[in-house]
């Protein structure tokens, strides 16, 4: 069946499921294959369920007409995403980068959906699935798409960036994640300027934190048409600057030449979103919003996804920031502590999945970085962390084990960050704190 033939059943059947766990009414089912099951061996149930159609690869599956047979469920579902793509001809901002997608993302269309009707991806869907089904989850009233693109090695977002198309884009940062799949730092440049790439070879506009030496450098290596900057320093389209972290952020910013800047209190912690703010504000402000709209889209992000969320809790105030980590946004984090003002400081941080070789030195730069700040208590938990235990922290092997700790002695009216990668389950943490 060809891409375009599927969109006849699309456009009937807007809604799309992939699992059969949570079918939507009238849905078209992609049934995908997993390292651990096989989609088709569920379609049947996907349509008992409430699927009109299914789409298959394995013609054995097939009883009747409701099942249709594509050469790849996959491939289909992306060729259906790129077709749906381009029968929308509004703005695509492409957004990748190491740390801070989702939180820019979501500052974004916190920012636009002022004044446009704004779709954003959902959550984290940023993969070679997550990114078709946003996709097609746009509908023709959209004016405008922010799309989160993730990778795990080189040549993904180049594939991503061919389904979307994005004609905007911004690369937030790119530091130490994922060198497994890398191979090396050299490769994660690579790989996150295939957005660069996309956006040079299709004339788009990039977004550009011009005070990032990488990023800049990685820019003028390639003939972008477009490029409008966002920083601190006053040579900046968009210059902004950090005046409060305590704990939550405030800025102020001002475009280029003017002398007034705009204030505004933020909702968010931690002095590395600062530049996610201002991307916000640069993107607004390139769609021609007022600062007053940008500001009210800015102030009322409210985080609620463990990444940079500050927790009341009984006894204490917790940055919870667990959702991921890697040696970047450790780093990032650790620095941020260290500023802010407090008497009583705890730093409890969980190991960092998927470093590859570099585990053992980056825990170990980690370690002793943790140990710098002036904590009360400096608390290290995981099998990595573990082998640098002659460090002078409390270690743990397990995060079961920290929290038997913690419950033996535990930790009053202090300002604690809570990092790890999210398989440490540092949500444990949370109820004994
Ligand atoms: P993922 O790869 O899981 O999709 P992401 O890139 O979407 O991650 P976020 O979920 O927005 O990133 O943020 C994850 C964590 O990264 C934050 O909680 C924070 O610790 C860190 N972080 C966010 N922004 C920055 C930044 N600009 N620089 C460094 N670290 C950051
Ligand atoms: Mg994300």
């Amino acid at each position: 069946m060809e891409p375009a033939s599927l969109y006849a059943y699309f456009l009937k059947h807007p809604a799309i499921s992939t699992d059969t766990r949570n079918i939507q009414p009238q849905s078209l089912f992609f049934a995908l294959k997993g390292e651990h099951f096989n989609g088709n061996a569920f379609a049947a149930e996907a349509l008992e369920k409430g699927a009109s159609y299914v789409i298959i690869d394995e013609a054995q599956y097939q009883t009747d007409d409701r099942f249709l047979l594509v050469p790849d469920v996959l491939t289909a579902l992306h060729d259906l995403a790129r077709h749906h793509r381009d029968q929308l001809q509004i703005p695509f901002i492409g957004i990748t980068g190491t740390n801070g997608k989702t939180t820019t993302k979501e500052l974004i269309h916190a920012v636009l959906s002022q004044q446009f009707n704004t779709y954003a991806t959902k959550g984290n869907l940023n993969n070679h699935i997550g990114v078709p089904l946003t996709i097609l989850s746009i509908s023709r009233q959209t004016e405008i798409a922010i799309i989160e693109m993730g990778a795990n090695h080189i040549g993904e977002i180049a594939f991503l960036c061919g389904i979307a198309q994005p004609t905007h884009g911004l690369i937030t940062n790119v530091g130490k994640a994922h060198l497994e799949g890398f191979g090396s730092f050299d490769g994660v440049k690579k790989a996150k300027g295939e957005l660069y790439d996309y956006l040079s070879a299709h004339r788009g506009t990039l977004f550009l934190q011009h005070d990032n030496p990488l990023l800049r450098e990685m820019a003028a290596a390639r003939d972008i048409e477009h490029i409008i900057t966002y920083g601190y320093s006053p040579d900046n389209q968009l210059v902004g600057e950090l005046i409060a972290a305590s704990p939550l952020l405030e800025l102020k910013w001002a475009s280029s030449g003017s002398t007034a800047p705009h204030r505004v209190r933020t909702q968010l912690t931690g002095s590395y979103n600062t530049e996610n703010i201002l991307a916000a504000a640069c993107i607004g402000l390139y769609f021609g919003l007022s600062p007053e709209k940008i500001n009210q889209g800015i102030a009322g992000y409210q985080p609620n996804n463990n990444r940079s969320q500050l927790t009341k809790t009984a006894h204490n105030t917790v940055i919870r920031d667990y959702y991921n980590a890697n040696a970047s946004s450790m780093a990032a984090a650790l620095e941020n502590l260290r500023m802010l003002k407090g008497d009583k400081k705890v730093v409890i941080l969980g190991d960092m999945f998927e470093l590859g070789e570099d585990s053992y030195e980056e825990h170990g730069k980690i370690a002793a970085q943790a140990c710098s700040v002036d904590a009360s208590r400096i608390i290290l938990v995981g099998k990595a962390f573990y082998q640098h235990r002659h460090t002078g922290a409390e270690f743990y092997a397990t995060t079961e084990e920290a929290a038997e700790a913690l419950r033996r002695h535990p930790i009053q009216g202090a300002l604690i960050l809570l990092k790890a990668s999210r398989g440490m389950a540092f949500e444990k943490l949370v109820d004994i704190l």
